[in-house]
């Protein structure tokens, strides 16, 4: 049999080999019923368990307060980006958005889109998105529908340390290339959202973690299925939701339960992480990290320069070869990345150290 690839992939990205083996085993006959996930009714009772268990866990390993609700949507983060000003941008009001990398760019394009009324509240797009805004860098408007953040830039490799405290204002996170790999206090949230495909599981499901009294006050003179209220309502079963995401999301999230929760997880993306910018570190300038405060650097996308493309292209060529998936940076910016999400395994890392250090020895 073939061995697993040491999948650096930013996403869709690995999935933990148990998981995997679990839905393989469930596969034809799912429970006893005769059928797979994906053949059942999501209107039966078989489904409601595996969707409402899903909920449950989540809640349980972020400890989400009461008061907070799960929403399971589809069209990616991406949709997100639309849904928010749609559903909070109320008439006469501005939200504040930060820019720390091209999705925090994209979501407040969508923004703009819909000609509503919207400021940047602090960037570093001057710097090349080399580090997280500090908080005492953060202009906030009074009275502002919210404050937009991206938590974790998956392109540029950086990360948000402490999160800005906003007061009355809601802060709204995209977390999709960082949720569930270290706590966080949702409760300083009015949102949190993120496209199932990095910590989660397969693509296909977001996951919407959302205040009630934001849903309440969301604007009701939209298209139904961008609605907050109405998926709601129905617990995200106003339409047919993407069933099978939904199971393997719950099986991931079971295997997080396992490995003892998310500050277990933490832990061991600390420890894959530094592998990683020790070896970028301790290599006097052969590497050097994109993300110029420490501060900033992302556990979970490490993005990294050689001094220059030729030895790039060599280092992914090589790589490659030796079994390594999805070290190539983003098309947009180039260089190298690592991304080490909840589902790779710290001998990848080490791997990859390993192979980073031979390399420097041979061409440094
Ligand atoms: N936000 C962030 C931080 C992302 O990394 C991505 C995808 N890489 C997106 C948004 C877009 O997500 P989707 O493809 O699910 O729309």
């Amino acid at each position: 049999t073939m061995t697993r690839a040491w999948n650096f992939n930013a996403g869709p990205s690995a999935l933990p080999l148990p998981v995997l083996e679990k839905a393989q085993k469930e596969l034809v006959n799912f429970r006893e019923s005769g059928m797979s996930v994906m053949e059942l009714s999501h209107r039966s009772a078989l489904y409601e368990g595996v969707h409402n268990e899903a909920i449950e866990l989540l809640k349980e390993l972020l400890q989400i307060p009461d008061g907070y609700q799960v929403l399971f949507l589809q069209g990616g983060a991406s949709l997100q980006f639309s849904m928010i000003p749609m559903n909070f941008l109320q008439e006469g009001m501005r939200a504040g958005y930060v820019l720390t990398g091209s999705w925090s760019e994209k979501a407040l394009k969508e923004a703009t889109i819909l000609k509503q009324e919207t400021y940047v509240a602090a960037s570093t797009k001057e710097e090349s998105y080399r580090r997280i805004p500090g908080l005492d860098e953060l202009k906030l408007e009074q009275g502002s529908a919210y404050l937009h953040i991206t938590s974790n830039n998956t392109i540029y490799g950086s990360e948000w340390a402490e999160y800005p405290d906003t007061g009355e204002i809601p802060l709204i996170a995209d977390m999709s290339s960082d949720i569930l790999s270290r706590p966080v206090d949702v409760s300083k949230f009015g949102m949190i959202y993120a496209g199932a495909q990095k910590n989660l599981g397969p693509s296909g499901v977001t996951v919407v973690i959302l205040r009630s009294d934001l849903i309440e006050k969301a604007r009701t003179d939209i298209p139904t299925m961008l609605r907050y209220d109405i998926h709601n309502k129905n617990n995200s079963l106003y339409n047919t939701p993407p069933t099978f995401g939904i199971y393997m999301l719950g099986l991931v999230l079971k295997w997080v339960q396992q490995l003892g929760g998310v500050q277990a997880v933490e832990a061991r993306n600390q420890e894959k992480a530094q592998l990683i910018y020790n070896a970028i570190d301790e290599s006097n300038g052969f590497y050097t990290g994109h993300v110029s405060d420490k501060m900033s650097r992302s556990l979970m996308n490490i993005t990294f320069r050689l001094p220059s493309e030729a030895l790039e292209k060599e280092f992914l060529s090589q790589a490659k070869a030796q079994g390594f998936v999805g070290l190539n940076g983003h098309r947009s910016v180039g260089g190298c990345r690592a991304s080490a999400y909840n589902a790779v395994p710290v001998e990848a890392c080490q791997a990859l150290r390993d192979f980073m250090i031979e390399f420097q020895r041979a061409h440094g």
